[in-house]
């Protein structure tokens, strides 16, 4: 029988390797919801080859080109944010979380919320609303997977294992396209100069974080939210072949590591498969064509988002959801040319002290609504300091 599968943000990088991966075994899945955003051709195109039930475009003013690419397709066309929720109640056997940013976080809720299994490829999600994504998931039966590559390789790397062997997690980091810079040309970096990175092809967002490290940031309080794992266990370490995606360490001083060419359908299809490993299309490394491996201590000067991430830890409760707000309104500024590279940070920082002095930071986010309304609430914040910042700069 064939698997129902929905994807959300189908239009962007983790969605096409998902469609790819389906693609190579068409009949083995039926395809219920499709989404995007402004790329409606690439939407209406997938919509038509994978003859989905519905796709959805997030743009409201995006829906008549949907509307008219789809024409005569019998294929149900909608917009919005709650075209969006109504896209994720439609029942499905494995859902792909693949929106970027706090946007992808609703989708998700609804997804878990029928026991079905979600792929996370989403990592704002953990990191806005962990714990309560968890007792969700929990609650109704449903499974989250995850599919940050490193993520996957912890979750693989624990196959069989005891959690309480548990003594340490390291997560790798390529570094980003900025890694060797020296230090003192940082704050002249361009959004192309950012996008350059050495090893893995991904959205533009997700790529400017790896190179200002916000990416590893989330991913750490990622892991410390999925795994369950202190935070005085999670650790990153610099790596600059993105061979070793993370390792895990036991109490007997074994350290487990996973190893795979630097393709996210390597863990999008581990999620999509599991429990089963099933064949990929995905490079063989050769270690001895790679000879050697390299791995180096993150500096924290250069890369303070990480400091952040182990203060947002520290902080739980709403600290995450502040932190990923400011971090996507500072990302903003900086890919709009208001912001230096260098002060992204700043600004993240100056946002959670000012949110620390509105709201009890600490509290536990208590419902989905309670962290859409604190993440709107980081953004108002953010956008006033980031202008207050650039008229003092003017
Ligand atoms: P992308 O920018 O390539 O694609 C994003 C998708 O989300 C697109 O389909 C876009 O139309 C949609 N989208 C954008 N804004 C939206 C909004 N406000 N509402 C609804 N939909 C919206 O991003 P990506 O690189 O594929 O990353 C997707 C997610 O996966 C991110 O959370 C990212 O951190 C995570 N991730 C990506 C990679 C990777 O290799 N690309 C690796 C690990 C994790
Ligand atoms: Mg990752």
């Amino acid at each position: 029988m064939s698997r129902s599968v929905s994807i959300f943000g189908a239009t962007g990088s983790i969605g096409q390797s998902t469609l790819d991966l389906i693609r190579r075994d068409r009949g083995a899945y039926r395809i219920v919801a499709l989404t995007g955003g402004r790329n409606v051709a690439q939407l209406a195109a997938d919509a038509r080859e994978f003859s989905a039930e519905i796709a959805v475009t997030c743009f409201d003013d995006c829906l008549p080109a949907l509307r008219e690419a789809l024409s005569g397709t019998g294929i149900a066309v909608a917009a919005g944010a709650e075209a969006l929720i109504e896209a994720a109640d439609r029942p499905a056997d494995w859902t792909m979380s693949a929106i970027v940013g706090a946007a992808g976080l609703a989708p998700g809720f609804h997804a878990l919320r029928h026991g079905r299994t979600l792929a996370l490829a989403n990592k704002e999600s953990l990191v806005t609303a962990g714990p309560l994504l968890m007792a969700e998931a929990r609650a109704h039966g449903a499974r989250i997977l995850p599919v940050d590559s490193e993520h996957s390789a912890v979750f693989q790397a624990l196959v069989g294992e005891d959690m309480a062997a548990v003594e340490r997690v390291i997560i790798t980091a390529s570094g980003g396209a900025l890694r060797d810079w020296p230090l003192e040309r940082l704050a002249q970096a361009t959004v192309a100069d950012a996008c350059a990175h050495p090893n893995w092809d991904m959205g533009q967002r997700i790529t400017i974080d790896s190179a200002s490290m916000f990416n590893k940031a989330l991913e750490l309080i990622e892991t410390r939210e999925f795994f369950g794992i202190a935070p005085d266990k999670i650790d990153t370490v610099i790596h600059p072949q993105s061979i070793v995606h993370a390792l895990v360490g036991f109490n007997d001083g074994a350290l487990m590591a996973h190893l795979g060419a630097p393709d996210m359908r390597h863990a999008i299809g581990y999620a999509l498969h599991w429990p089963e490993r099933r064949d990929l299309p995905v490079e063989r490394i050769d270690l001895a064509k790679l000879a050697t491996l390299e791995f180096r201590a993150a500096d924290e000067a250069r890369f303070p988002a990480l400091a952040l991430a182990r203060q947002v830890m520290a902080t739980g409760g709403g600290a995450g959801a502040v932190f990923n707000a400011a971090k996507e309104v500072a990302l903003d500024h900086f890919i709009a040319g208001r912001l230096r590279f260098t002060d992204m940070a700043g600004l993240v920082e100056a946002t959670l002290d000012a949110m620390s002095r509105e709201i009890r930071l600490t509290d536990a986010m208590d419902s989905l609504e309670t962290v859409l309304q604190t993440d709107h609430l980081t953004r108002v914040r953010a956008e006033d300091l980031a202008n207050s910042r650039q008229e003092q700069t003017a």
